[in-house]
């Protein structure tokens, strides 16, 4: 039965059975025991289904993958131990030594390094292209041994909305798979699949957590990317692998190959699973998914408009303002609004910025975004302190600007926080 998003954040995943606990059990066991050597032995063959070891798979974590796979329309999902892990295992599943990629440069600095600097040392290059560039130009980047097209929905911190639909067509026009990193929005915002999009990310640590409570990520397939047409250049899905009883992925398991090969293979040997406990926490704030990305819309719409107004205030970027540059695709996308973050800038010094950060009361000062409280972050003066106002600008960061993510306190006092604050530059 199709089911609401609503209703899936609830009921998505764990069922119980007769006798068994309402709510999703912690199985914090590494292992699981079998009556038979023979039993234990038909797993391995891959005859029978059954848990054996945590890091291959735990019905904890397998129950919190299924209930965001639900929500984004995916046939399967895997969850991560970061959102760092999850971006590596998307584009490492279809990339090796030697291949290339291309990503929108309106990423989140963590994947930026990511794909910049440390997959570069894995043989992989990657073209950072900026999305406002005509298709022309942009399309000139890809390259025999192009294998994705990366980008994020919401773009941390930038808050640009990134055209879902265009770049899906332009990537299958090239035989590769679009990923979208879906993170800001999540799929109560904005369903990547339904536009196109391949394969979705997400750090689970931000909203789907939504209480700063665990670290985590999750890769989502649409099961629609047709590998064995490009057979040739996915030879790690579409040939034989010799480490996983000469399988091939496509071939044995459909539309679930790119799925089975991330889990069989890249989670077997590289190994960044998410604790038990961690899955369950996330779980809980999934339940609540739904109710908190509305009011987090709500609020930072009102102290968007509030900030666009204020006087000590130079600009102000938000998708849901009209006067924003990425307001016609949020409108496309996210129809009922983007996410709680808003990038902002005072008029006035860096010290006065400080001085505003510092005299807030409740709103703190976190290297955090996406949760229910709201929090502040100065990238100049944290994150990037290393860097000098040019090379800031380089970076795409302004020295001025400040990430503000909206809570869901009352909105009246997430304001009338700021405006005391304000008072005392
Ligand atoms: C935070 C973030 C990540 C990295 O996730 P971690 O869980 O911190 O590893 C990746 N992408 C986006 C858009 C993020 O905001």
């Amino acid at each position: 039965m199709e089911r609401k998003l609503e209703t899936i954040c609830i009921q998505g995943g764990w069922k119980a059975k007769k006798g068994e606990p309402q709510q999703l059990p912690i199985y914090q066991s590494t292992t699981f025991r079998y009556e038979t050597s023979d039993q234990m032995a038909r797993l391995f063959d891959l005859k029978d289904e059954g848990y054996f070891y945590t890091r291959l798979a735990n019905p904890t974590n397998d129950a919190v993958a299924k209930k965001i796979a639900a929500l984004e329309g995916g046939v399967g999902a895997m969850l991560t131990s970061s959102g760092q892990a999850a971006n590596f295992y998307a584009v490492f599943n279809i990339c090796q030594a030697g291949d290339h990629f291309i990503t929108s440069n309106t990423i989140y600095g963590g994947t930026y390094n990511l794909f910049g600097v440390t997959m570069k040392k894995l043989g992989i290059e990657c073209t950072f292209i900026d999305p406002e560039w005509d298709d022309e130009r942009i399309e000139k980047e890809f390259r025999p041994n192009t294998k994705c097209f990366f980008g994020e929905t919401i773009s941390n911190p930038g808050c640009a909305v990134f055209d879902i639909e265009r770049f899906a067509k332009m990537a299958h026009k090239h035989g590769v798979p679009l990923i979208v990193d879906n993170t800001f929005a999540t799929p109560i915002n904005c369903r990547p699949f339904e536009w196109g999009c391949d394969i979705v990310t997400h750090s689970t640590t931000k909203y789907m957590d939504g209480h700063a409570s665990q670290v985590g990520g999750c890769v989502v397939d649409s099961g629609n990317f047709p590998w064995d047409q490009y057979a040739e250049k996915f030879p790690g899905l579409c040939s034989p692998d010799e480490s996983y009883h000469g399988l091939t992925y496509t071939k044995a398991f459909g539309k679930m190959g790119y799925m089975t090969k991330l889990v069989a293979q890249l989670m077997r040997d590289l190994g960044s699973i998410p604790a038990p406990q961690n899955s369950f926490l996330l779980n809980i704030g999934l339940e609540t998914l739904a109710l908190r990305m509305a009011r987090h819309c709500e609020n930072a719409q009102k102290v968007a408009e509030w900030l666009e107004k204020n006087e000590k205030v130079a600009w102000v970027n938000y998708a849901g303002l009209p006067t924003n540059k990425s307001y016609a695709l949020a409108q496309k996308y996210c129809p009922n609004g983007t996410c709680g973050v808003i990038a902002f800038g005072l008029k006035g010094t860096k010290e006065e910025a400080i001085k505003f950060m510092d005299s807030l009361d409740f709103i703190s000062i976190v290297t955090h975004v996406a949760d229910a409280r709201t929090c502040v972050l100065h990238p100049a003066s944290h994150t990037h302190r290393q860097l000098s106002d040019e090379q800031l600008m380089e970076a795409g960061v302004r020295p001025d600007l400040i990430r503000l993510s909206v809570g869901i306190e009352h909105v009246d006092d997430i304001i009338k926080d700021l405006e005391q604050a304000m008072e005392k530059m």
